[in-house]
């Protein structure tokens, strides 16, 4: 898949719109406790400024009931990180189409940068609305998305924008061709062996990605709360383990397609069983065949980890998308932790998908040693599924 890229536009003295994703997590002062949406956004905003042409950026930030203005939803807080990652001043706008921005936009000179508020205080902007997205196009010559987390959404600011602009006009930043371009490797020409590793609570999550991955990949392990309607499909006890059983046939069919097309297909062998879906509940390891009554799977074993280490051995294309177990809670996050480490000290290319699986690996520190990190849960996932991003159809070649 070929996107325009912003350095095939000619940027020169232009006023750019770029659509950023700024919706880091804040702790309950509204201060932000992790940045990296911002940094990892910075690339494209410098080489913006060194085609000397003026800056209009705009994000979403939380979940703000649209139409109310709230000020812990205010990206304001961007505002000031991004005066001190750029060391300049960051002109912000207090509201997202109305006079504040306008005058702001008008005004704007080459070099200089301007932030709208966050464009879900407008209801237009989740609803694609036709005159919020050419009220916000009408701010800029030349439109730039590089907020790859919400690509996958038919957003004003990232699908109904893009019709103001002709092709010459209109880009991908640096962040969102990154993530185009691992994924599309990954779907398309990965190196062999191929390892799918997916977890998370359920199967329905992950199906239409499971599909879509089987022709794709050499192996595929699996992990988390799904693991256990594949173990019910063979018919093995899961006890009060989570099982869709509306998914069990379908789990089936998913293990006899892999036979048929030659993918290995490993399930847990052991798992961390407790009492009760809690922190301080009593655990044992057990046979993830021979799950007592009443006790639930919420972490894979010890064996598990051990199995998967060897199976992955040879592989030279790792794609993990979902925790192995229920990593919010210290006593069932070995699994994930482990298997963290085994895909980091791989000889082989990386992938970890956006959303949990992005967060323990960056919790535990091994963020540096995998090739890549998506920054977007969903849409990564989407990706996964062989979709086409609404955010991303504007922008192909
Ligand atoms: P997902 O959003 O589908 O990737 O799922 C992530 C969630 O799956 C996390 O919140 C985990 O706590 C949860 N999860 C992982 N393993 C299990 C399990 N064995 N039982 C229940 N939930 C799980």
């Amino acid at each position: 898949m070929k996107l325009l890229s912003v350095k095939e536009c000619d940027l020169f003295q232009k006023k750019v719109f770029i659509r950023c994703d700024f919706n880091v997590p804040t702790d309950e002062f509204g201060n932000i406790t992790d940045d990296r949406r911002i940094r990892s956004a910075l690339s494209t905003i410098k080489y913006c400024l060194d085609q000397e042409c003026s800056i209009i950026l705009a994000s979403h930030f939380g979940r703000p009931k649209a139409g109310v203005f709230s000020t812990e939803d205010s990206l304001s807080c961007v505002s000031r990180r991004l005066h001190q990652l750029l060391k300049m001043e960051i002109q912000f706008a207090s509201d997202v189409v109305g006079e504040s921005a306008k005058t702001l936009a008008k005004g704007l000179k080459s070099g200089e940068i301007l932030l709208l508020e966050n464009l879900r205080f407008e209801a237009g902007e989740t609803k694609n609305d036709p005159e919020f997205s050419a009220a916000l196009a009408s701010f800029a010559d030349v439109y730039i998305n590089d907020a790859f987390g919400v690509s996958h959404r038919a957003h004003a600011s990232v699908a109904g924008i893009t019709e103001h602009f002709d092709m010459a006009h209109k880009a991908a930043g640096f962040l969102l061709l990154k993530e185009i371009e691992f994924f599309d490797t990954l779907l398309e020409r990965p190196v062999r062996p191929f390892a799918a590793i997916v977890g998370g609570s359920k199967v329905s999550g992950k199906l239409e990605a499971l599909v879509n991955l089987l022709p794709r990949v050499d192996k595929v392990l699996i992990g988390g709360g799904m693991a256990f309607t594949f173990l019910k499909a063979l018919g093995h006890d899961v006890g009060n383990s989570l099982v869709e059983d509306d998914l069990i046939d379908e789990a089936g069919k998913i293990i006899e397609e892999a036979a048929r097309l030659g993918v290995k297909f490993y399930l847990p062998v052991d798992v961390v069983a407790a009492e009760k879906f809690s922190a301080d509940s009593h655990t044992r390891m057990v046979s993830s065949q021979e799950i007592p009554s009443g006790w639930m799977g919420l972490d894979i074993g010890i064996a598990t980890v051990e199995l998967y280490r060897e199976v992955l051995e040879d592989v030279k294309t790792v794609l993990w998308n979902g925790p192995m177990g229920v990593f919010e809670m210290e006593k069932f996050a070995k699994g994930s932790n482990k298997i963290a480490h085994i895909v980091a000290e791989l000889d082989a290319t990386t992938v970890v998908g956006g959303g949990d699986t992005a967060d323990l690996v960056q919790r535990i520190g091994m963020d540096d040693a995998m090739s890549f990190i998506s920054t977007g849960g969903g849409a990564s996932l989407e990706l996964l599924e062989g979709k086409v991003l609404p955010g991303v159809k504007p922008l192909m070649k």
